[in-house]
């Protein structure tokens, strides 16, 4: 199914959901893992001669490998089908196809594999459109050859999205968020993909690092060719390839409108969340590095709360060491000052894995060996992690919270194990803050029923509602098929927050949501209207959360929630607090 809408003229336009704001401009490059997809890099004036020498080793290396084949097929099966590859052969001999990658070499100064894989792409696309099954043929051989070329001239060297030395606007089938942590912000325009979800962490990481995206394209990466100029809207989802002059103009005008909003919105950074009646709520950021500590700054959020450590662990061959974490966990704590950072200990798996630890793969990593459950049983990652945030806890305001707890024991035994880093730590002489706060995140039905119990055992509860949703209503957050059935205003879901608000202020902690509700406009009347106390965003959306909370007030937050106590449709719950937010702030909606 392509998600191909509209074409006019030359211009083409791709539907998709956005998920992270901006408008970006330029040159796609189509990222394909299923393939020897080559990076593309820029090359000096010197190394073009270099470059044509591996041009034409891996086009003496590729003929070799056909010859070699036809010649093995022949033998078991027989000289007719052997044939076959005699069209592979005149692929790389083919003088104009290797006379025009020279061109291009020299006009780009780009590298050879990037060069070949752009020049025979277009080849194969010439032919692939005419009507004929003779030359559809050829365009198929073009594609074959052209894999074999350049992944002789890649080696083993394989891929690696963090070399590109050219800026472009990303477009591939999915990015994982190891792929997404390795993208050099200032080189990534923006980045669409054909899979995904707004609660995915690629999305996540996409509004962290501020790149335009979007994603749910289903088949663009297939349709889109490296090299092809687009411009990508992040606001409203669309890819839109050789955009019209009237299209250009209009996003121009776009451009100007956003940037006198975010402008405005900037003015609130040294202003407090609070509502016209006087109720503040903690408004915090969310970051996956210790560098996205700089946008949290700008944004005028008060402090981190919730710093996905795991972030630290992928792309990496090697386990980080206490050192190296308790580095950048007192980095963070210091940049903060004087507010805090809420560390949440590792959460691999779901959708993040460290290739150094060889994690089995699993039929459902999401309800898999993940979070505290890899935790609890690798002490030893654990515990190193537990004593670097302890150590950075003497310097700075640290909090720390432990993902996906389950239930009670859990909970205990993460517990134990934080005295143990303690004690040992004591004993090492060894400074930290004996009254960190400790806080359980609820994200899992079963914890959310029993807050009242977890409520014993820690200082605050910060409430993941990408997972809480995502189990409680059985829906893969990082499927695009059923995301219409990913519902934050399912009648479920208020009903559980209302429980661990509830639960949570009976035991005087605070409760905060730190999931992508958070940073949803059109929810904080409704979080508000809850009881909750403190808010937790990408860097991003703060100051237009912020903006929300200082527009509404408490009063018209719970007559929201009386007006939804009764209703059992998603739909018109968020219809109900879409008009409250409209009533209150329509001009950011
Ligand atoms: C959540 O589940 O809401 C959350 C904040 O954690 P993550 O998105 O990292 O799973
Ligand atoms: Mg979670």
């Amino acid at each position: 199914m392509s998600n191909e809408v509209t074409t006019a003229g030359s211009e083409r336009r791709f539907q998709g959901v956005g998920v992270s704001p901006g408008i970006a401009r330029g040159a796609v490059f189509v990222y394909r893992t299923d393939e020897e997809q080559p990076v593309v890099r820029k090359v000096e004036e010197r190394e073009i001669p270099s470059e044509i020498a591996r041009f034409e080793a891996a086009l003496i290396a590729t003929r070799g490998q056909i010859l070699e084949m036809q010649e093995r097929i022949a033998q078991s099966i027989g000289a007719k089908d052997a044939s076959i590859f005699d069209a592979h052969l005149l692929v790389v001999e083919d003088r104009t196809l290797i006379d025009e990658v020279l061109r291009t070499l020299q006009r780009d100064r780009l590298n050879v594999e990037s060069v070949f894989s752009q020049v025979a792409g277009r080849y194969a696309k010439t032919l692939s459109e005419i009507d004929d099954p003779y030359l559809r043929e050829r365009a198929l051989d073009i594609h074959d050859v052209t894999r074999r070329v350049v992944h002789n001239l890649m080696g083993k060297r394989g891929r690696d999205l963090a070399s590109m030395t050219t800026p472009h606007i990303l477009i591939a089938h999915n990015l994982t968020p190891s792929d997404t942590a390795q993208l050099n912000r200032s080189l990534v325009l923006g980045f669409a993909t054909d899979a995904g979800s707004k609660t995915s962490h690629t999305a996540i990481m996409a509004r962290s690092l501020n790149i335009p995206a979007l994603v749910g394209l289903h088949d663009a990466s297939e349709q889109l060719n490296t090299g092809d100029h687009v411009l990508l809207d992040g606001y409203n989802g669309l890819v839109i390839v050789n955009p019209t002059d009237q299209t250009l103009w209009e996003y121009g005008e776009l451009e100007i409108k956003k940037t006198e909003v975010e402008e405005q919105l900037n003015k609130l950074r040294e202003t407090q969340s609070t509502t016209v009646d006087g109720r503040h709520v903690i408004l915090s950021a969310n970051i996956e590095m210790p560098e996205d500590i700089e946008q949290v700054k700008l944004s005028g959020a008060e402090g981190v709360g919730l710093y996905r450590t795991e972030f630290f662990y992928l792309n990496r061959a090697e386990l980080p060491t206490e050192e190296d974490q308790f580095e950048a966990y007192r980095k963070v704590a210091q940049e903060v000052q004087p507010h805090s950072v809420i560390i949440r200990t590792l959460d691999l798996g779901g959708d993040k894995f460290m290739s150094a630890l060889n994690l089995p793969e699993e039929l459902n990593p999401f309800l898999g060996w993940r979070a505290i459950r890899f935790c609890l049983e690798r002490e030893d990652i654990f515990k190193t992690q537990l004593r670097a945030i302890l150590r950075a806890s003497a310097v700075g305001n640290v909090r720390m919270m432990y993902p996906m707890i389950s239930g009670l024991e859990e909970l205990r035994r993460a517990n134990r194990l934080l005295e143990e880093c303690r004690n040992e730590l004591r004993a090492e002489g060894l400074p930290f803050n004996p009254d960190m706060e400790v806080g359980a995140m609820i994200e899992i039905p079963s914890a959310a029923i029993i807050a009242d119990v977890l409520a014993k055992e820690v200082d605050f509860f910060s409430i993941g509602t990408n997972d809480l949703i995502q189990y409680s209503i059985a829906v893969d957050r990082l499927n695009e098929r059923i995301s219409h059935l990913y519902e934050p205003t399912h009648p479920a879901i208020i009903r559980l927050i209302r429980m661990i608000v509830d639960a949570g202020h009976a035991h005087s902690l605070w409760v905060g949501v730190c999931g992508e509700m958070a940073g949803d406009i059109l929810l904080a009347p409704l979080l508000l209207g809850l009881g909750v106390d403190e808010l937790s965003t990408g860097a991003a959306l703060v100051p237009r959360v912020k903006r929300a909370v200082q527009s509404l007030d408490i009063a018209a937050c719970l007559k929201l929630i009386e007006d939804v106590k009764h209703d059992d449709n998603a739909a018109s719950i968020l219809a109900k607090c879409e008009a409250v937010a409209r009533s209150h702030y329509g001009d950011l909606l």
